[in-house]
């Protein structure tokens, strides 16, 4: 309800942006004006506007006077009225603005074929081509919950072959709390910003010469990438998972049979050439996987099997919608498959919530949702492999496992995979901005496809369901989050550099290399810093790095046969023996704390 309410009042606050730029700047054409997921905007020409700064153009200082208008004008507005008018009538109305024009054909030709119709709403005086979805009451809007925010060019249409109009992005929320709570939360975000943190701690980086969207991960990147794996290879071992290790391609054939080729194909890169076949780079694990379980007899004592993989997978993104690690061209994935009996599934299934929220839990992740996406029944042998019972008894499971895990969850019809339903996992991070982490499939079409098998008790042979799951999502899109979500303070376990050694005169060099020695040979991140830096630029450049740990060593801790510890979030620690402070860190590290 309250999700419609603000998507209602960004619509109609569209409309009030509209009404104020006309009357400020009678000529400028209308075009388009959507809601969208923090406010609104409305793409505009003011090729023959008057009444602007520059001819013909709107420049962002006059924006502020816009938004007096905007307040101005809302005072006035009550109801929105609506009516549906004949073609003709459209035209007449909107006579000389081609952009409304080209939108009126588009509706009458839809109305033709039983459509909706062609409708104006006015409110206030100003009327707007429109299909409705406005709030009941605009008196009702908090006149200081809204403000706009910047101008933009955007092509008539998103095409470039269009002409260029100025697109006016508006903020708007509930209330005027809510609107700073989100200014706030994004000045922290852009402090935070994955790009920016990943340059200057030296995490990974792109390279024209290997080519857009395909990261290189630096040594400190390479270090959070180790410890992620070992996590998962230690949990997934905990979990009976097996490790398996595919190639990077795999011929025509084999996507044929998965229905990658043709369905997926655009997401793919284009084919090699080679010994009279053609090669894919493998866009998802999964055919992989499958031709492991094909490999061999199998029996219901093998089920289930977990096979396992960090996967590296290449996918096809347009060059304009890359987007630091978190839209890229090769991502290694987090990935298993659980082949599985009908009985089994509930278990399994069950098992593989319990590891995310095992995970959630290590990474300080509080928030999060779940969404089960489903079939309907009228796309059945449509949109959906029409296996009726086998949908409703797999959502019911997973539906059960969702519960009884306590994980909060929505549903959404008509929404699942072609092959079974498929469970979406949101996150939220330290400052409350949402990330899509992965998506888990149930799939019990494609092991069909693949062909496999197992014999049942009775001798008979079966076909297991396949449970896709890939928890911690790829190493791009996970530490991407992470970035942000710690901020670049990475938890001991997980940073790049844990200790820094810092010997305050020479005289302190042995005893450094002696406790820098040590942390090595225990598998610590250490590094020693021997250079004849003055100790305060030292301890600084440690600080900056965001390192977790500084062990200092002067004359007078040697005298008292001890190390000062600093840490990067409480400060000094004081005095202690290296014995103890390594013992430290090794439990910490150990705990993952
Ligand atoms: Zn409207
Ligand atoms: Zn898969």
């Amino acid at each position: 309800m309250k999700k419609e309410h603000i998507e209602h009042v960004r619509h109609t606050l569209a409309h009030l942006l509209a009404a104020s730029t006309t009357t400020l700047f009678p000529g400028t054409k209308l075009t388009l004006g959507p809601a969208v997921d923090n406010g609104f905007y409305y793409d505009m020409d003011f090729t023959h506007a008057t009444g602007t700064q520059q001819p013909g153009k709107l420049s962002e200082d006059e924006l502020p006077k816009i938004e007096k208008e905007m307040r101005k004008i809302l005072k006035t507005w009550k109801g929105f009225s609506h009516k549906e008018v004949t073609r003709a009538e459209a035209e007449a109305f909107f006579a000389g603005n081609e952009y409304k024009l080209e939108l009126i054909k588009e509706i009458a030709q839809r109305e033709k074929e039983g459509g909706e119709k062609i409708s104006l709403y006015t409110v206030g005086g100003f009327t707007d081509l429109c299909r409705g979805g406005h709030v009941e009451d605009a008196s009702n809007i908090d006149a200081d919950g809204f403000k706009l925010s910047h101008i933009a060019g955007a092509y008539w249409r998103g095409n470039e072959n269009n002409p260029m109009l100025t697109r006016v992005y508006g903020l708007a929320f509930e209330s005027k709390a809510e609107l700073e709570a989100y200014e706030v939360q994004q000045e922290e975000a852009k402090k935070r910003d994955h790009r920016k943190l990943g340059k200057e701690l030296a995490i990974f980086d792109f390279d024209n010469d290997v080519g857009p969207g395909l990261p290189l991960w630096l040594p400190s990147g390479g270090a959070i990438i180790e410890e992620l794996e070992n996590l998962a290879k230690e949990t997934e071992f905990a979990y009976e998972y097996e490790r398996v290790r595919t190639p990077h391609l795999a011929k025509d054939t084999m996507y044929k049979t998965s229905g990658h080729l043709p369905y997926y194909e655009d997401s793919m890169f284009p084919p090699m050439e080679y010994e009279g076949g053609k090669y894919y780079l493998k866009a998802m694990n999964c055919p992989h996987h499958h031709k492991i379980f094909a490999s061999g007899q199998k029996s219901y004592k093998d089920l289930p099997l977990r096979l396992a993989e960090y996967g590296t997978c290449y996918r096809h993104e347009k060059s304009g919608e890359l987007f630091g690690l978190m839209r890229v061209r090769s991502m290694q994935m987090n990935d298993a498959h659980i082949y599985c009996t009908e009985e089994q599934f509930f278990d399994e299934f069950k098992k593989v919530i319990d590891m995310y929220l095992y995970y959630f839990n290590i990474f300080g992740i509080d928030k999060y949702q779940m969404r089960l996406s489903k079939h309907s029944k009228e796309n059945l042998g449509k949109k959906y492999i029409n296996e009726p019972e086998l949908w409703e008894k797999t959502e019911s499971m997973v539906r059960e496992c969702l519960v009884a895990a306590k994980v909060p969850f929505v549903e959404a019809e008509n929404e699942g995979a072609f092959y079974g339903p498929k469970i979406d996992v949101q996150i939220w991070s330290a400052i409350g901005r949402e990330f899509t982490l992965a998506t888990n499939q149930v799939d019990f079409a494609v092991p069909g496809r693949f062909g496999l098998t197992y014999t049942d008790k009775d001798g008979s042979q079966k076909t297991p369901l396949c449970i896709h799951r890939a928890p911690l999502s790829t190493h791009e899109r996970f530490i991407g989050f992470l970035i942000e979500h710690y901020a670049g303070n990475f938890p001991l376990w997980l940073a790049p550099e844990q200790v820094h050694v810092v010997p305050v005169k020479e005289s302190n060099f042995d005893k450094a290399k002696e406790v820098y020695a040590t942390l090595r040979k225990l598998q610590i991140r250490a590094k020693i810093d021997l250079s004849g830096d003055g100790f305060g630029k030292k301890v600084r450049a440690a600080k900056n790095m965001k390192v977790p740990y500084t062990i200092i060593i002067g004359d007078k801790d040697m005298e008292a046969g001890k190390v000062t510890l600093e840490n990067r979030d409480k400060g000094n620690l004081g005095q202690m023996t290296a014995e103890d402070v390594v013992a430290k860190l090794v439990e910490e590290i150990k705990t993952r704390i």
